[in-house]
Formats: C-alpha cells, sequence, structure tokens
C-alpha cells in the first residue's frame, strides 16, 4: 500500500466511525413532537434564520403563525413578501417601534399586551404547525409581559406545534423552557464600519 492509499484507508476508517457515531445519534432521537428554538445573542441573524425556517416549513403546505414584537413601523423585505404572496400566512405586528422611538411606556405596554393576546391565541391553535414571535425576548426584558405567563403558554402549546422566539437576552427561564437555543455571537457588523442598513439584507 502505498502513502496515497494508506492516507485513503485512515480517512475512510475515520469516516465510518464518524457515520456510526452520527446515526446512532440520530436514532437515539425519537420523540415526536414540535421544537421550541430560541434565536438569542448580539449577532446578526436571529430574524432571519426563523423566516429560514417560516420557508421550510412552506415548503411543506404547513401552517404558519408570525407575530412581530416590537417591529412593523419599519418596512422588511420578508415582510412585504408574506403580505404579498403569502396570503396564508397569518400575521400580526405590533407596529409601534422601538421603544426609543414611542417614549411612552404606558402605551408601549398596552401594545405589547394586545400583541399577545394575538400571539397566545396562536399558542392555542393546533392548526398551526409553526408559530414565530420575532423579537419576543424584549417584551420580558422590559418587564411589558409577565414572564411566566408568557414561558406556560410556550410549554402548553399543542404537541405538534413548533415555536420559534428571537430577541436578545429573554433570561434564563426561558432559555431553560426552550428545546433549542442557539446564540448567534457578534464578531462584527458593517454597520460599525458606517455601511447602512441594506434592503434585502438588514430590512
Ligand atoms: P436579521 O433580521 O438581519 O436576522 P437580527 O434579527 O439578528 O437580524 P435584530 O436585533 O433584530 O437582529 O436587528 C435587526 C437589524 O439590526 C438588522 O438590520 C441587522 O442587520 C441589524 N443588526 C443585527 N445585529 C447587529 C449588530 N450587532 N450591530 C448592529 N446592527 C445589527
Ligand atoms: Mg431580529
Amino acid at each position: 500500500m502505498n502513502d496515497q492509499q494508506e492516507e485513503q484507508r485512515q480517512h475512510k476508517e475515520k469516516m465510518q466511525a464518524q457515520k456510526k457515531k452520527v446515526d446512532s445519534a440520530i436514532k437515539a432521537a425519537q420523540i415526536e413532537r414540535g421544537v421550541s428554538i430560541l434565536l438569542t445573542g448580539n449577532g446578526k441573524g436571529k430574524t432571519s434564520s426563523a423566516f429560514g425556517m417560516v420557508f421550510r416549513a412552506l415548503g411543506y403546505k404547513q401552517k404558519v403563525g408570525i407575530v412581530q414584537f416590537i417591529k412593523g413601523a419599519q418596512e422588511s423585505g420578508e415582510i412585504n413578501f408574506i403580505k404579498d404572496h403569502l396570503p396564508d400566512v397569518e400575521l400580526f405586528q405590533m407596529g409601534t417601534g422601538f421603544t426609543w422611538n414611542t417614549q411612552d411606556k404606558a402605551a408601549d405596554i398596552r401594545a405589547s399586551e394586545a400583541t399577545w393576546q394575538v400571539a397566545e391565541k396562536m399558542l392555542n391553535d393546533a392548526t398551526l404547525n409553526l408559530v414565530v414571535l420575532d423579537e419576543l425576548t424584549y417584551m420580558l426584558g422590559y418587564q411589558y409581559l409577565d414572564r411566566d405567563m408568557v414561558i406556560n403558554a410556550i410549554k402548553n402549546r399543542p404537541t405538534e406545534q413548533s415555536l420559534i422566539v428571537t430577541g436578545r437576552g429573554g433570561g434564563r427561564e426561558l432559555r431553560e423552557a426552550m428545546d433549542t437555543v442557539s446564540d448567534v455571537k457578534n464578531i462584527k457588523h458593517a454597520y460599525k464600519s458606517g455601511i447602512k442598513a441594506r434592503k434585502g439584507v438588514d430590512c
């Protein structure tokens, strides 16, 4: 056996061991139910990842509900697309913009409670395969919504329903309640070099 063949043999052996490990891990996961996913952290990619999963679900003709906390005042490409082309997606936007823009705490609390009513209804709707609660974490951070109430609704949602929550923070209890938690790390962001938000990329 020459060096090249020996290298090939070693590679194959390593890959076989790897496959065995992956296959047995996949086989060990046997529970069939919806998953709850928290996409958090300071890096860019939380909301856009959630919408990536929306398109995945739609690809299987699943029913999707989306609630956007905070947002709605600013335009975004994904929402334009849904409004123009996906009338079956249930969409609700709080529409008040960021708290540092509204500068009215009482109005923000009223808006977040009204938005939660819609979210709660979706979390009780077993016909929805996927629910996205975009930027929900800030409502917990600002204590606009009761943490236990939110976590209970998440835990008591229909078994088959998957849920994605996005936003920075949200607290330990929320992280513990979710099945999958991804922390999107900020290495750097174009905005810090003075590059303006781009349509189709940032909004
Ligand atoms: P995206 O919607 O692009 O997936 P995101 O949901 O992870 O971003 P948000 O905190 O919701 O992040 O911010 C939305 C907007 O802020 C986007 O335009 C995004 O590019 C920008 N942004 C995200 N991360 C950062 C950051 N670390 N510094 C500055 N701007 C950011
Ligand atoms: Mg976001």
